[in-house]
């Protein structure tokens, strides 16, 4: 029986250990953190996942923790508002619920799961889903935070861009907002990090958030770093979600390429694809949302996103940027 050990387990690490279970190995899952935990995250599970999460068996635990429905989305730039109808309902669920359903899963499925103890002997085929690398970097770093609201709950995902960074607010399960940004860390720095201070000082999200209050302290990581759909890792290893590649989260894409990745690899783990055809395969399915990404967040930064934005179909963009 192939042993297989999947290092991380996010959305990525337990898709592979479900997938790997599926096709007779034995799995093993070692998770850095000792207990569930909220992550800086927008939430957003897109559309597209729902199909994954079923070929998972996780689609019926989703559905009952009651995720939000979004049926819109409504992007921002400075005074222009760009919305349209999503063409499937969107979900939000928070990552301490989407994370745990997944690896209790892949626990019920057989997969050993060890909790904090991140010294274990080798074994035939290691999946590497460990999420972002935290790059060290210089100049002006982009960091994330994230907190959850209560209040009157809407059914969009929306997105406020300028041209330094960007804020999404949708709703997650139990009439809950969340509320997650980035911007670079000269922005932040201007407010003493401060993150109520630097949504207040827009009026757009002034007035989004006037009706909701915080209720949770904010979390915060970074630096973010956006790597190509293949990151440099070791060529012996399957590198899934994130540690594959880092898409520019306002796509709302990364949990659905951390599954479709993740199952990927335990999969090609447990037939015994070399790690180099599995990455073939994840170029070919990666490239153009991360290259899709790429441009527009280049628009945005340039400031030419406002005067594009009318004559650009949302659906459009919606699509280029997802499997
Ligand atoms: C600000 C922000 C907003 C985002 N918003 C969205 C969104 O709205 N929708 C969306 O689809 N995507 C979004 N994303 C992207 C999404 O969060 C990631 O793509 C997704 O979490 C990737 O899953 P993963 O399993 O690869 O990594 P992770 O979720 O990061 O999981 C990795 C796991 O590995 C563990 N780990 C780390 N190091 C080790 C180690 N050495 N040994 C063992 N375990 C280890 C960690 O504790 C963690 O549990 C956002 C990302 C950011 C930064």
């Amino acid at each position: 029986m192939t042993a297989i050990r999947v290092v991380g387990g996010g959305p990525a690490g337990s898709a592979a250990a479900i997938a790997a279970l599926g096709r007779g190995a034995a799995v093993q899952i070692v998770e850095k953190s000792r207990s569930p935990h909220h992550k800086v995250c927008g939430e957003f599970v897109a559309a597209e996942t729902c199909s994954v999460l079923e070929e998972l068996g996780a689609w019926d635990e989703f559905r009952s923790r009651k995720p939000a429905r979004m049926e819109r989305c409504r992007l921002r730039f400075g005074s222009r508002v760009k919305e349209w109808k999503l063409g499937e309902p969107a979900f939000g669920l928070s990552r301490l619920e989407l994370d745990s359903l997944l690896l209790n899963r892949a626990a019920a499925l057989g997969a050993t799961v060890v909790r904090g103890d991140l010294h274990q002997p080798p074994v035939s085929a290691t999946i590497l889903a460990t999420g972002r690398h935290a790059v060290a970097q210089k100049g002006n770093r982009l960091f994330a935070f994230k907190s959850h609201f209560e209040g009157p709950a809407g059914d969009a995902v929306e997105v406020f861009f300028d041209r330094s960074g960007y804020v999404g607010v949708s709703p997650v399960e139990n009439g809950v907002t969340n509320v997650c940004g980035i911007f670079p860390e000269n922005i932040l720095g201007r407010y003493g990090f401060c993150f109520d201070d630097v949504l207040y000082s827009s009026a757009s999200l002034r007035e989004r958030l006037q009706p909701l209050s915080r209720r949770m302290a904010w979390l915060t990581t970074g630096p973010l770093v956006f790597s190509g759909e293949e990151r440099e890792n070791s060529a012996e290893v399957y590198a899934a979600g994130d540690s594959l590649g880092f898409i520019d989260p306002f796509t709302g894409s990364g949990i659905l390429n951390a599954l479709l990745t993740g199952k990927m690899a335990g999969a090609a783990a447990a037939d015994g694809l070399a790690p180099h055809a599995y990455r073939m395969a994840c170029r070919r399915l990666l490239r153009r949302p991360f290259e899709v990404a790429a441009v527009f967040r280049a628009i945005v930064r340039w400031g030419f996103a406002e005067y594009l934005a009318p004559f650009v179909p949302g659906q459009w963009l919606y699509r280029l940027t997802r499997v």
